[in-house]
């Protein structure tokens, strides 16, 4: 017989009094927001913090992206950050008592062209300089892996080979926003839902308050994590400028399947990336659309895509049905990789954006060393390639040929 349930049952994190003075505000109770929050607490005691969240916790990224982890990035300063991140899941889990669901199914992106394995190659070589498992594949392996691909000449972009990247998988994306949640609150963090960010007070080049559309806060940090909105953020309150293009990425999933996709694979020549959900259903996300826009909107132009670039890759697919799709911001930088910084104009203003498809898998280990940044004054040498003045002085990263480099035309 079915258990009753228990009338007792305890929310998973509390609602907390507004106070009119917090140690550190952190706006947005996205994934980077309530990581930081948490690990200010656990790593440096500083319980006196107040998440702002203007909807509610997950509303943004946090709750749309299609859930991969990875570590086998493009250069040399992203590696060890994902490596880390990748380590932390478990840690977590056990941590928070809470199942994040991290399935280490590994991830498999393919090659449509030479230009594209010898791309792979160099990411692979990165990859292993820094303890990170990946290993270029041929066509015969990635049948094995996935044997629903067609490694024949029939598609469009015939499969030259992969890059198979066995520490990877899926996390559960609400999950972690809720364990978070539940880690933070516990430690005394106050998390405000509902509740809008409009003004940061300075004084002397000095972060004093923020405004919110509950009334004013004193403090002297502030971190800005709020996803797709923290440009708009930046440049309305402070009038600082960030590099950073507002893109939608529209996602979706099918009805639920039998077991049949044991690896994430994605396709940077179809724009496409796919995985198994533990409900079956597969998980699959495209391209950005191609102008900047605020809307989460999904359109007939992707759907179409998707099941065309599926269907080219798995031909096992034809004629199963999307149930649900969806669409995101991404706020992208121009060389694909996040600003992480507290050094500028604005004393105690902390910025943690600009993280565009990869904002998931780095959460955590974000929240960590951001936490540290804010608590310390200090940035951490593992962040110090993420400053904005990057992009001042023309010393980008090589991030966006992790992308580029895998379509056919190069
Ligand atoms: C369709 C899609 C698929 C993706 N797939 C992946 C993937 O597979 N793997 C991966 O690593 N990444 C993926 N991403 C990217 C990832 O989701 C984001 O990078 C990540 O969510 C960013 O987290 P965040 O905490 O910075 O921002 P968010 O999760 O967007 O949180 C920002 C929060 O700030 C709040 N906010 C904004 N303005 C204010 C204000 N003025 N006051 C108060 N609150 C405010 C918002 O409401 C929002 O909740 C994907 C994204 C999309 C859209």
């Amino acid at each position: 017989m079915l258990k009753k349930p228990s009338a007792t049952a305890k929310p998973l994190w509390k609602k907390a009094p507004f106070k009119s003075s917090y140690d550190a505000v952190i706006i947005g109770g996205g994934l980077h927001g309530l990581a930081t929050a948490y690990f200010l607490a656990r790593d440096h005691g500083m319980t006196n913090i107040a998440v702002i969240e203007k909807r509610y916790i997950g509303f943004g990224g946090a709750g749309r992206n299609t859930a991969i982890v990875r570590a086998n990035q493009r250069t040399q300063e992203n590696v060890p950050l994902y490596k880390e991140a990748l380590e932390l899941w478990p840690v977590l889990t056990r941590e928070l008592d809470f199942n994040l669901m991290f399935y280490n199914c590994g991830n498999l992106n393919l090659a449509h062209s030479d230009a594209a394995l010898k791309a792979m190659r160099t990411n692979v070589a990165t990859a292993r300089f820094h303890g990170v498992q990946s290993r270029v594949v041929d066509p015969k392996e990635c049948k094995e892996l996935v044997p629903a691909l067609d490694i024949s000449e029939r598609p469009r972009y015939p499969i030259f080979g992969g890059m198979y990247h066995p520490p990877g998988g899926i996390v559960r994306h609400d999950a972690v926003v809720w364990g978070l949640a539940k880690g933070a609150t516990a430690k005394g963090i106050h998390i405000h839902q509902g509740t809008e960010v409009t003004g940061i007070g300075v004084s002397n080049g000095k972060v004093v308050s923020v405004e919110t559309d509950k009334g004013k806060i004193a403090t002297n940090r502030v971190l800005n994590a709020a996803g797709g909105y923290s440009a708009a953020l930046s440049w309305n309150l402070l009038g600082m400028k960030l590099p950073i293009s507002v893109l939608t990425i529209q996602a979706m999933v099918t009805q639920p399947l039998k077991p049949l996709l044991h690896h994430v694979v994605s396709s940077g020549a179809y724009h496409c990336y796919a995985n198994q959900t533990l409900k079956g259903e597969i998980a699959t996300g495209s391209h950005m659309d191609p102008w900047p826009n605020y809307t989460t909107q999904t359109t007939a132009r992707y759907i179409k895509h998707q099941a065309e670039a599926l269907i080219e890759m798995m031909p096992c697919l034809s004629g199963i049905k999307f149930m649900r799709t969806w669409g995101g911001l991404a706020d992208m930088t121009p060389d694909m990789a996040p600003i992480m910084d507290g050094n500028h104009p604005h004393e105690g203003y902390y910025l943690d954006c600009g993280w565009g498809y990869f904002g998931f898998k780095s959460s955590t280990v974000t929240g960590k060393y951001m936490a540290q940044y804010m608590a310390t004054g200090q940035c951490p040498e593992i962040l110090a390639p993420f400053a904005l003045r990057r992009f001042q002085e023309h010393r980008l990263m090589g991030e966006t040929a992790a992308l580029v480099n895998y379509t056919p035309d190069n």
